[in-house]
């Protein structure tokens, strides 16, 4: 019976560079993946291009993790955008920044590339993986094992495959979230987590669009407007506010700046979207001194002066009514409102996009029961959890999986460490 010194679930991000690491070190480490295929859903990421981390300091790196971020500090200070840009450049696939959104992608803006490195990297580190092994249970042992040969302290892993057992000392779950399950992320290691006495904080999805009441701008589909402001008010209160693009779909509002936001929202809760930006009072000025100077020309001359899609415009216009060839100093007071509303225009949330489509999982394995100098349980001993499966989850733009980086490093330096036994 093999003894490893460590078991790793899952070859996302977190689970690749925790083994590579741990293994150069000397450890034995093996990582079983259920699919087929590794590191699926980093394959997705970035449509493809792989967008692996954001440009920008630490201290505003973590505001992009809600207010979990915090628990981050210490994993980027271990290794922070640098380090993962670093890391790839010495082994040839150099990262190019895109300086209008700040995001780095490898410079072949392939996400095949950058697994490609990861895997043979791990392999010449000595990792040994095994596909097609779903990892079914994790237990601790105590006392002896069946055949006697293991005492208290070593994980037994039981798989699928016939109930296939592995053993080792340290284990470290990074299996993702539960969103975009066709890539293999199915919430298992909330299960694991569990049996081994931790708490989940309830997880749910984020980094998705989100649906409005009646929505009517489908027929506008991938028009988008840049860095607009987008206020989240609950019964009246505004709770949130955050910039950023906006993307009208078929069936309903996306764009960094809306699924960015998608964590917070709840149902009924109304999105007010500042189109022209300005505050709502420097809009009404603007346009009472527009009419004032210029009665005789139409809605429409006033609002493609905003320089806003006109496709947009004309959209508003029509839901609302209004004729955009009216002068402006033949409106009424309702036909005024539709008009300004365009600094604080409306939208009632129906839901947000399900696990099907959301990106990225908010909740997950409670952070309060997990050391953030190293990731280990203070729960269980040598058991770790990183990467997505923790309660923390990044806004767009490279974060997650420089987190995942970030917690997988964390983890093996700890492991590194360990006397075997
Ligand atoms: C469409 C899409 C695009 C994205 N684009 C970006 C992007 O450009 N930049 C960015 O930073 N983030 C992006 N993300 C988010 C990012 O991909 C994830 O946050 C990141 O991959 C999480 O890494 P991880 O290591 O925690 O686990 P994951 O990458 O989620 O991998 C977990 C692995 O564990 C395996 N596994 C699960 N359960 C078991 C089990 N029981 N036994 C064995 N194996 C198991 C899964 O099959 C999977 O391969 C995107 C996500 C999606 C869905």
């Amino acid at each position: 019976m093999k003894l490893w010194d460590l078991i790793i679930i899952g070859t996302g991000p977190s689970g690749l560079f925790c083994g590579y690491n741990t293994a150069l070190s000397g450890k034995s480490t093996l990582i079983l993946e259920k699919n087929l295929q590794f590191g699926k859903k980093l394959l997705i990421a970035g449509q493809g291009k792989c967008n692996l981390t954001h440009n920008g300091d630490i201290k505003s790196f973590l505001t992009k993790f809600g207010d979990n971020g915090k628990f981050l500090k210490q994993s980027l200070n271990n290794f922070n955008p640098q380090n993962l840009k670093d890391w790839f450049e010495s082994l040839g696939l150099p990262l190019v920044l895109l300086e209008e959104t700040g995001k780095y992608f490898p410079s072949t803006m392939s996400s095949q590339d950058v697994l490609k490195v990861m895997i043979d990297s791990c392999k010449k580190a000595g990792v040994i993986f095994k596909n097609n092994t779903c990892v079914l249970s994790t237990t601790k042992i105590n006392g002896k094992n069946e055949d006697e040969t293991l005492n208290s302290g070593y994980f037994k892993v039981i798989t699928t495959n016939d109930n296939e057992v592995f053993y080792a000392q340290n284990i470290v779950v990074a299996t993702g979230g539960m969103t975009y399950p066709q890539t293999g992320t199915t919430g298992d290691g909330y299960k694991f987590a569990k049996k081994l006495g931790h708490s989940i904080v309830t997880p749910s999805p984020c980094l998705t669009p989100i649906f409005v009441d009646n929505y009517s701008f489908a027929e506008i589909s991938g028009i988008s407007v840049a860095k607009v402001k987008i206020g989240l008010f609950r019964e009246n209160i505004l709770i949130k506010e955050n910039r950023g693009d906006i993307l009208f779909t078929h069936h309903n509002l996306s764009g960094p700046g809306i699924i960015d936001f998608s964590r917070y929202v709840k149902k009924n809760d109304v999105l007010k979207i500042n189109f022209v930006n300005l505050e709502p009072n420097e809009f009404f000025l603007l346009f009472q001194n527009y009419s004032n100077l210029n009665g005789a020309h139409s809605v429409k001359t006033f609002l493609y002066s905003l320089l806003l899609p006109k496709r947009l415009i004309q959209k508003i216009l029509f839901i609302h009514k209004l004729d955009e060839n009216r002068k402006i100093a033949e409106i009424n007071k309702s036909e005024r409102k539709i008009i300004l509303s365009l600094s604080d225009y409306p939208f009632t949330v129906t839901r947000v996009g399900d696990i099907n489509i959301a990106m990225a999982t908010s909740g997950g394995v409670c952070l309060q029961e997990i050391n953030p100098k190293t990731m280990e349980s203070k729960l269980c001993k040598n058991l770790y959890f990183v990467g997505e499966v923790l309660d923390i989850d990044g806004d767009t733009g490279g974060y997650n999986i420089q987190a995942g980086f970030s917690t997988g490093y964390t983890a093996s330096l700890n492991i590194s460490k360990i006397k075997n036994s």
